[in-house]
């Protein structure tokens, strides 16, 4: 039995599927005269391989999202078509007498290094795609192919060093019944993503890669980060069922569903989800989330390889987002790509710090055109329902004026064109870093709303990343810290009455809720699943009494002491438990 961090709950069991180690070295090797012709006949193998697998990838996204993401993959497959390119390869072998995987090697570094050199953005993203076609001959030349993103092929529990949102993205759904992973931290982008879409999984055990085997069985508990391998029969059962245990509390729980997110004293909370994709909408309104507070719409970008989509889809997602809402509001972000979520951005050069680097609003202000693609679409969809804007990484008043002047310049260009639109858009920021949260008070002047991003504003204001499991420990939201500072923002905010609302990982924490409602929080948005226990807690508790123990908790001086307080009151309160 192997323990980590329970990021997304439920409970899976199935066979151990190893997962790609990433950056493998493939070596040069001299070949002999005769070892050509295999050489070459294994380069027709994998070329044709890959091909057969990027039609059924096209042919699979086409029927899930539309035929104009699957148009990414035509460029692919016509690279595999491309005479030139493969003789370029197939001459290096027999002229140079060098293994394929190393000729391979060598024409791609050549094509990256040529499209590097164009100043031109869209010639530089054809490297991303040059890369993602070669990677994919790579894994299927080797003898003993493993397992990649695209190629899941049976069903199982995914066991890989490290997993990416967009690889976790990309995979096939239905065969994955959960996954565990070396890496990773309880805020992760592939740990938030993983309990959207309800998949089980456990991170952060540092060596699970070597313990489990191929084809191993496995148990896993991502409720409560549990990892069994090979587990006996009693075990199973015992499990199951929990498993079932689970799901009749979670039916239970959502009988408040008809019911307001009220106090006992009256005041009432909106509570509202977070969500990464269109297809958990459905799951956000049956949930009875009374709003969209926090679209991650960077998730659309984040395919099999980085190409951008165009005003007419993203108008067409955000369209469908306000209808489907519709009166209730739909936060929608702008752009937070970097940090943990492709960090290869193209045209931006390594980074040694990505979630210090060109992340978010930073990226947006330099890929300007990008930007002002995703403001078109977001106020054309704001005629259709209630949209708000919401801002990423804003360090300071700079920022915002600049955004608001690229929307300005947009709003002007729709005006122009007679295109409809909500001019009076509520425009946001999150609060998520430190220089931000600092500024609150000026920054309260500027907008309309506040939303506390909780996930950053701890992993900047303590140093800590949020996805490295060696200083996880570190990561506390109920550090004093936190709690100062969420105060001096509800309170900037309550100033210049503008409403706050927090979106981070915190929301949905029945410990940390008596800290929010007693702050004065107005909103919380958090993960679909979370609203109902979180509203059930709200209706048992009231905002005096919970404005009182903050007073207490204002003058503890550790998280741990923070955590026991609130667990004891917790306990006293409801004495048969509250999860
Ligand atoms: C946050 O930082 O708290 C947040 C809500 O955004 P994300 O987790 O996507 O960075
Ligand atoms: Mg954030």
């Amino acid at each position: 039995m192997l323990r980590g961090v329970g990021v997304s709950p439920g409970i899976a069991i199935g066979k151990a599927l190893i997962f790609k180690v990433e950056g493998a070295v493939l070596g040069h090797r001299t070949i002999a005269d005769d070892e050509v012709t295999r050489e070459l006949q294994r380069l027709e193998k994998a070329i044709k391989k890959s091909k057969q697998q990027l039609v059924s990838l096209k042919n699979k996204v086409s029927k899930e999202a539309g035929k104009d993401f699957a148009r990414i993959f035509d460029a692919h497959i016509l690279m595999l078509e491309d005479e030139v390119l493969i003789n370029a390869i197939r001459n290096l072998v027999k002229e140079q007498r060098i293994n394929v995987e190393w000729a391979l090697k060598e024409v791609r570094d050549r094509l990256i290094s040529l499209f590097a050199q164009f100043n031109d953005e869209y010639m530089q993203d054809r490297g991303i795609d040059v890369e993602d076609v070669w990677q994919r001959i790579q894994s299927n030349l080797s003898l003993n192919p493993t397992l990649n993103a695209a190629n899941l092929s049976e069903e199982g529990i995914l066991i890989a060093p490290n997993i990416s949102p967009s690889e976790l993205a990309q995979m096939d759904k239905k065969l994955l019944r959960g996954f565990v992973t070396d890496a990773g931290g309880r805020t992760s982008h592939t740990g938030i993503l993983a309990r959207s879409l309800k998949i089980p999984a456990v991170i952060g055990l540092s060596d699970v890669t070597s313990r489990v085997k191929e084809g191993d069985l496995l148990l896993i508990d991502g409720n409560e980060g549990v990892v069994i391998v090979n587990p006996n029969l009693t075990l199973i059962q015992e499990y199951e069922s929990k498993k079932r245990r689970y799901q009749e509390h979670e039916v239970e729980l959502l009988k408040t569903k008809e019911l307001p997110a009220v106090t006992l004293d009256g005041k009432r909370i909106a509570l509202m989800a977070n969500i990464e994709l269109p297809e958990e909408i459905d799951s956000a309104l049956q949930h009875a989330a009374e709003g969209i507070g926090l679209f991650r719409s960077e998730f659309l970008y984040l395919r099999p390889s980085f190409s951008l989509p165009s005003e007419e889809e993203i108008f067409l997602l955000y369209r469908e987002l306000a209808e489907k809402l519709t009166p209730y509001p739909a936060t929608i972000r702008t752009l937070d790509l970097g940090g943990d979520k492709m960090n290869n951005l193209p045209g931006v050069s390594h980074e040694a710090n990505p979630f210090l680097g060109l992340r978010a609003i930073r990226f947006c202000f330099k890929r300007k055109e990008v930007f002002k693609t995703q403001l078109r679409a977001l106020l054309r969809a704001s005629a259709y329902g209630n949209l708000r804007i919401i801002l990423p990484m804003i360090s300071g008043i700079e920022e915002i004026h600049q955004a608001k002047l690229i929307l300005e310049e947009v709003k002007e260009e729709l005006h122009s064109e007679h295109i409809h639109f909500n001019p009076r858009i509520p425009i946001g920021v999150l609060i998520e870093i430190p220089s931000a949260a600092l500024i609150a008070d000026l920054l309260a002047k500027e907008v309309d709303f506040f939303s506390i991003g909780t996930n950053d504003l701890i992993q900047y204001l303590i140093a800590v990343d949020r996805s490295n499991v060696n200083v996880s420990y570190l990561y506390e939201p109920l550090h004093p810290a936190i709690i100062r500072s969420l105060k001096f923002i509800v309170d900037s905010a309550k100033k210049h009455q503008i409403p706050v609302s927090l979106c981070g990982e915190m929301a949905g924490d029945p410990a940390a809720l008596i800290i929010l409602l007693g702050l004065g929080l107005d909103e919380l948005s958090m993960n679909p699943y979370s609203i109902p226990l979180i509203k059930r807690l709200i209706r048992s508790l009231s905002v005096e009494e919970t404005r009182r123990m903050v007073r207490g908790i204002m003058r503890l001086t550790t998280a741990r002491q923070v955590e026991e307080y609130l667990l004891e009151r917790l306990s006293r309160m409801f004495p048969e438990g509250y999860l």
